[in-house]
C-alpha cells in the first residue's frame, strides 16, 4: 500500500533526431515493460547517470539482487545520444569570464571528474569499444577573435595555478589540425576523452544487459511510495525496494527540487557524409573536436572512423531557457540559421555541403552549479542536474548514488558530497525573460566565435 503517490507531470520531448544514434547500425532494442515485476533496484532513466548507477550497483551488490532500468524512449535517443561527446576532466568554468572558483575546489572537481572518466574507460575496455567510440585524445579549446584569445589567456593562468599541463597551438597548427583557417589560437589539454555518445551509451547498455534488465518505451508515469515503491508505466509496473531517479531535469516532473532547476536546450547540426573530393579540399585531421574559448561560441567536431557512418562535421551552438522543458520550432529554426553561418565561416571550402540532421537537447543547470543529488524520499535517490557536462558529471552522480545507497560512505563519496543544495531561482516571468535576453546578448557579444 503506497503512503503517497507521485504523478509524473511531464515526459521527455526531444526535438529532431538523436543523430549520433541514427549512425549506430546494430539493433540492440529492449522490450517495453508489459507486466508487473518485483525487483531490488529500479533505475529510472537510461542516460549516463542511469547506466553508471546500474554498473556501480551491479559491482556493489553482486548477482543476488535484481536491477532494472526503465527508459521513457529508446536508449541513446535522449540527451545521452544528442551531445557533442566531450568528456571533460577540467572544470568547465575555468574559461568563463565570471569564474571565481578556488584552487582547492577545482582540484577536488578534477579528481572527481577523472574518477568518472576512469570508470568510463574501464567500461570501454571491458565492453571492447573501438577507438572511434571512446578516444582518449584530449581536447582543444580554440579562439578566433581577440576576445576568445583573452579567454584562452585567462584559462592558461588558471591551468598554470593548478599545475595542469597544456600546449598552445598557433593559427597554422590549428589549420593543420582542423583544415580551417578560422582559428587564430588553440589550447590543447590532454586528459579529456571524445566519445561517439550514442555508440558509447548503447555499448554500455549491451555490456550490462546480462546482469541488468532494460526496458525501453517504458516511461514512469507515477510512483507510489511505501515499504516497497511501485513505479507504473503505461503497460506495466515495477515493485522496487530501492529506486534511483536518473532523469536529469525531469526530476522536477517527479515533484523534486521545485524552482531550483534551469532547463536549457542547446542545438546541433550534422552534415551529410563528405565526398572524397570535399575531404581533400578540407584537409586537416580526420577526427577532431574543438570547444569554443568563448563559452557562448560554437563547438565543432569532425569524425570519420565510426563504422562506415562517413566523414562528417557536427556544429553545436545556441541555447534557450525553457522552463516548460519543451521547445518550439522557432528555436530550432534560429539554431539552424546560426549553425549555417558558423559552418560557412569555418569551412568556406565546403560551401556545397548540406546538413543532414538537426536536433536539440535538454541540459539541466542550477543557479549555483550544484547537482540535484541525494536521498529525496526513503530509499529513493536522485542523481540529477549535471550542469551541462553530463557525460562526466552524469556518470559521476550515477556512481555516487549507487555508493550512497549501498555503502552509505566512501572516500570518493565524501569528496562528492561536499556541496550545497541548488539555489532557489528568481520568480517567473523575470527568470525566463532575463535569462533568454542575457543568452541572446552574450551570443551577440561572442561575435565571430559563434
Ligand atoms: C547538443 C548537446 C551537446 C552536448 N554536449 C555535451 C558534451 O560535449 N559533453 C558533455 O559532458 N555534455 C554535453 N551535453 C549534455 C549531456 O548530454 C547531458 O548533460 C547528459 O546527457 C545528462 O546525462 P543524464 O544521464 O543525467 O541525463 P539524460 O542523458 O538526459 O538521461 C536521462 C534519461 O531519462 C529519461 N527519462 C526522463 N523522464 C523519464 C521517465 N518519466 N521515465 C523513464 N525515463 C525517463 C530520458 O528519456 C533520458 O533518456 C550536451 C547536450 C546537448 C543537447
Amino acid at each position: 500500500m503506497a503512503n503517497k503517490t507521485i504523478n509524473v507531470t511531464k515526459l521527455p520531448k526531444d526535438p529532431g533526431p538523436a543523430a549520433w544514434n541514427t549512425l549506430v547500425k546494430e539493433a540492440s532494442r529492449y522490450p517495453e515493460l508489459t507486466e508487473n515485476i518485483d525487483v531490488d533496484w529500479a533505475i529510472v532513466g537510461g542516460g549516463f547517470a542511469g547506466l553508471s548507477a546500474a554498473r556501480r550497483l551491479s559491482q556493489l551488490v553482486g548477482n543476488k539482487e535484481k536491477i532494472v532500468v526503465l527508459e521513457a524512449k529508446c536508449i541513446a535517443d535522449g540527451p545521452a545520444g544528442r551531445n557533442s561527446g566531450f568528456m571533460i576532466d577540467l572544470p568547465h568554468e575555468l574559461n568563463s569570464e565570471t569564474y571565481v572558483g578556488t584552487h582547492d575546489k577545482d582540484r577536488r572537481q578534477i579528481r572527481l571528474n577523472r574518477a568518472a572518466i576512469e570508470f568510463s574507460r574501464e567500461m570501454a575496455e571491458e565492453y571492447v569499444m573501438e577507438k572511434a567510440v571512446f578516444d582518449a585524445c584530449g581536447k582543444i579549446t580554440a579562439a578566433a577573435s581577440e576576445k576568445g584569445i583573452a579567454h584562452i589567456r585567462s584559462y592558461r593562468e588558471h591551468l598554470d595555478a593548478l599545475g595542469e599541463h597544456y600546449e598552445l597551438k598557433n593559427a597554422s597548427e590549428m589549420k593543420d589540425w582542423t583544415g580551417s583557417e578560422f582559428y587564430r589560437e588553440g589550447l590543447f589539454t590532454p586528459h579529456s576523452v571524445m566519445i561517439q555518445p550514442a555508440a558509447f551509451i548503447r555499448s554500455v547498455a549491451n555490456g550490462l544487459s546480462d546482469r541488468v534488465s532494460f526496458f525501453e518505451a517504458s516511461p514512469v508515469v507515477s510512483m507510489g511510495l511505501g515499504d516497497v515503491h511501485t513505479l507504473t508505466t503505461p503497460r506495466g509496473s515495477v515493485r522496487a525496494k530501492n529506486v534511483i531517479l536518473a532523469v536529469n531535469g525531469h526530476i522536477q516532473s517527479f515533484g523534486f527540487f521545485p524552482r531550483q532547476l534551469l532547463h536549457v536546450f542547446t542545438y546541433a547540426s550534422m552534415t551529410r557524409d563528405l565526398t572524397e573530393n570535399e575531404v581533400h579540399k578540407l584537409g586537416g585531421r580526420p577526427d577532431w573536436g574543438v570547444l569554443p574559448a568563448d563559452p557562448m561560441g560554437t563547438t565543432v567536431r569532425r569524425f570519420s572512423n565510426y563504422k562506415g557512418s562517413g566523414d562528417r562535421i557536427v556544429v553545436r551552438n545556441h541555447a534557450t531557457l525553457n522552463q516548460s522543458i519543451e521547445v518550439n520550432d522557432k528555436s530550432m529554426k534560429r539554431a539552424a540559421l546560426l549553425q549555417e553561418r558558423s559552418f560557412a565561416a569555418r569551412f568556406p571550402m565546403l560551401d556545397e555541403v548540406k546538413m543532414e540532421h538537426r536536433w536539440g537537447g535538454r541540459l539541466c543547470l542550477s543557479w549555483n552549479s550544484m547537482p540535484a543529488f541525494g536521498e529525496v524520499e526513503t530509499r529513493v535517490w536522485s542523481a540529477c542536474c549535471q550542469n551541462g557536462l553530463g557525460t562526466v558529471k552524469g556518470t559521476l552522480s550515477g556512481m555516487m548514488a549507487a555508493e550512497l545507497a549501498v555503502l552509505g560512505t566512501s572516500s570518493l563519496l565524501n569528496e562528492f558530497l561536499d556541496y550545497q543544495a541548488p539555489k532557489t531561482l528568481p520568480p517567473e516571468p523575470f527568470l525566463s525573460l532575463g535569462a533568454n535576453l542575457t543568452i541572446r546578448w552574450k551570443e551577440w557579444q561572442s561575435g565571430i566565435e559563434l
